[in-house]
């Protein structure tokens, strides 16, 4: 496997590398999902690249095959946590406007509820 592409003050980085700790739900080579530190829903679960990408802006046709890989394992999560039968939501949010706090792409998985249709 080649070498993971780091941020070195990048949060989600330090994740992936286990400094910071974090409740797991998926892992493998290219891509993490763990818990969200502060759940909107009682399933919310961050889904994420291993590389350092910094937003969906910075998505390439060079670096996008992630992406699908994490849609793929979404539906494998979903269906572990007991939730793909009702629904879920699937988020990013990118840049300032979108109210992303942290710097490394990462998707939202969130279910377990009836969510609010408010989209913005
Ligand atoms: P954003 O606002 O960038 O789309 O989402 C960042 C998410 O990361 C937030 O939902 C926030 O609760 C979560 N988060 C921030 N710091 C940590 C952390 O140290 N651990 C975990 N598990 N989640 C975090
Ligand atoms: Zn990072």
């Amino acid at each position: 496997m080649s070498e993971i592409i780091k941020d070195e003050n990048c949060l989600f980085c330090k994740i992936i590398e286990g400094s910071i700790p974090s409740t797991k739900v998926y892992e493998d080579d290219t891509m993490l999902a763990f818990r969200d530190i502060n759940p909107v829903a009682p399933v919310h679960i961050l889904m994420l690249p291993k590389n350092h990408i910094a937003s969906a802006n910075d998505i390439t046709d060079e670096n996008s095959s992630v992406i699908s890989h994490i849609f793929v394992t979404a539906s494998k999560i979903a269906k572990k946590l007991g939730i793909s039968e009702d629904g879920y939501r699937i988020v990013n949010n990118c840049g300032e406007n979108g109210g992303q706090t942290v710097k490394h792409l990462h998707f939202h998985l969130i279910g377990g509820k009836k969510l609010s249709i408010d989209m913005g």
